[in-house]
């Protein structure tokens, strides 16, 4: 499905329904806490999510990161909208936003909605997680190590 990248109210309109589509196919017998995402990609394609959890708690994936990987394998790069549909309208938790933080602008938007699929709150990525870890920084901070060992051959 493609739609508007323009965030807007239509958008997360959208965004939160399909997320709830997502949401009734969750996979959480354990936690009994359903949570449905979707995300749209900068090309406009729309991916989405539930949460897959297993017996090994540990080995649980949220929906965030299911939506994010299905887009980030068929190609997609940068998506500018994510949408989390959940019981109360509980946010991302921490693992998840660090990786909407690798293919989300900080200024992209994140719609958290109910299980009526009404918009509880929003947040810009970056209000949810200010100073996320970039591979921006993950480069400067190798430069630095090389730096060192190049300067103590010395
Ligand atoms: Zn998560």
């Amino acid at each position: 499905m493609r739609i508007k990248t323009q965030p807007t109210r239509d958008l997360a309109r959208g965004l939160v329904e399909l997320a709830a589509q997502a949401r009734a196919l969750a996979y959480a017998p354990y936690s009994q806490y359903p949570v449905g995402a979707a995300v749209v990609a900068k090309s406009g394609k729309i991916y989405t999510g539930s949460n897959i959890e297993n017996a090994s708690y540990g080995l649980t994936v949220c929906a965030e990161r299911n939506a994010i990987f299905k887009g980030v394998t068929e190609g997609e790069r940068e998506f500018v909208a994510l949408a989390v549909v959940t019981t109360n309208g509980g946010s991302p938790c921490g693992a998840c936003r660090q990786v909407a933080f690798e293919f989300m602008r900080p200024d992209a938007m994140v719609y958290l909605a109910d299980e009526t699929s009404r918009v509880t709150r929003a947040f810009t990525l970056g209000a949810l997680l200010p100073d996320g870890f970039t591979p921006a920084k993950l480069r400067q901070g190798q430069k630095r190590a090389r730096d060192d060992r190049n300067q103590t051959k010395k």
